[in-house]
């Protein structure tokens, strides 16, 4: 096999495979933190948001959202299937924290309600700017029937993975998700690991997601690790 790399992203690489409709994803070490300003290499991450990312696009899959996951490689690889991605985050929160306590002025911890949905342009340069459908639309980076697929799928997801991590004594207060086109349908790529998510015990509120790194929290990867034994996967 003729490995190119195709795209290097801040935490994986991209690489080419046998098949042209398929990629090999690379989880490096590398952490990075407010679009990439703060940057540092942390031992064994990559294996670890690998195996957690295969773990719960598996768990996905049998609940019926389709994803771009095909099958483990190695450690820090995977195969997926190649997507031409849409340019934007989608992001569901069932508690307040991070950007919506100081965009909204609101005490971290709060229960919604009901989970809020938001679009982000993904752009580190401009840090990621908070959108609407209007943009979305106006700009052509999705069409009215891609919103309305990826909003159902965003919240589908949260029903999902919320149980999961309830099961397990986590809240799932938070997380990010990408789309791509594959042909004509969307699938569900980018990861879902403790590097996009925020993800609190239930009774102590102790913090086990990538908070850790951007706080300086400490023992990022032994918290990450902590999540996958508590939701099943031995790493
Ligand atoms: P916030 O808007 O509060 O910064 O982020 C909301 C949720 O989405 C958090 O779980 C955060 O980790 C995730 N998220 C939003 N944007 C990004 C991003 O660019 N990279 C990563 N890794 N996670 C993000």
């Amino acid at each position: 096999m003729v490995k190119e790399l195709i795209y290097q992203g801040k935490a994986k690489s991209v690489y080419s495979s046998d098949h042209q409709d398929e990629v090999v994803i690379e989880y490096r070490d590398d952490a990075t933190a407010f679009n990439g300003v703060k940057k540092a290499s942390l031992v064994d991450k990559g294996r670890v948001n690998n195996l957690f990312n295969a773990y719960i696009m598996q768990k996905l899959e049998e609940a019926g959202v389709k994803t771009h996951f095909v099958k483990i490689l190695s450690d820090n690889e995977s195969l997926m299937k190649k997507l031409k991605m849409i340019p934007v985050e989608c992001v569901v929160r069932n508690y307040a924290a991070g950007g919506i306590c100081k965009r909204l002025g609101i005490e971290k911890g709060m229960k919604f309600v009901e989970p809020i949905f938001e679009f982000f342009l993904k752009d580190d340069a401009l840090g990621d700017p908070m959108i609407n459908t209007s943009h979305i639309l106006a700009f052509n980076w999705a069409s009215e029937s891609e919103i309305a697929f990826m909003r159902k799928t965003t919240f589908k997801v949260n029903e999902v993975l919320s149980k999961l991590f309830d099961d397990s004594g986590l809240l799932l207060v938070d997380y990010k998700l990408e789309f791509g086109r594959f042909h004509d349908e969307i699938l569900l790529g980018d990861e879902f690991s403790p590097d996009g998510c925020r993800l609190w015990d239930r009774k102590t509120r102790e913090v086990f997601d990538k908070d850790r790194f951007r706080q300086d929290l400490g023992d990022v990867i032994g918290h990450y690790k902590e999540v996958a034994r508590r939701i099943g996967l031995a790493l």
